[in-house]
């Protein structure tokens, strides 16, 4: 990069409370942190990772631009790829979010 200045680039728009979203070192999370939003998106999930799969740049652009993002390349637990449409949805009994699994059919 020939530019001095690091541009912060943002994401998308917090669900929770609209302010943007960022990249940090180990997840996507909120701009708004300092003052209390908790929302984050991990780079190593543990849903995503049981299926060998890392959030991505792109998938957290996606997701937050349209509530649904298609992941593709998942691994099953018998081995097969398949792609599957995933919600970033918050728990009902909690304030944190999860990866939820939609099939098409
Ligand atoms: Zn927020």
């Amino acid at each position: 990069m020939s530019r001095e200045k690091k541009q912060i680039e943002v994401l998308g728009n917090c669900p929770v409370c609209g302010s943007g979203i960022i990249e940090g070192q180990k997840g996507f999370g909120c701009s708004n942190w300092k003052i209390g939003c908790k929302f984050v998106i991990w780079k190593n999930d543990k849903f995503l990772a049981s299926m060998k799969k890392k959030t991505s740049k792109t998938m957290v652009k996606t997701l937050l631009k349209n509530g649904v993002v298609t992941v593709k390349g998942l691994t099953s637990k018998k081995g097969n790829k398949f792609d599957a449409n995933m919600r970033y949805e918050k728990n009902a009994d909690n304030e944190f979010f999860n990866w939820k699994m939609e099939f098409t059919k």
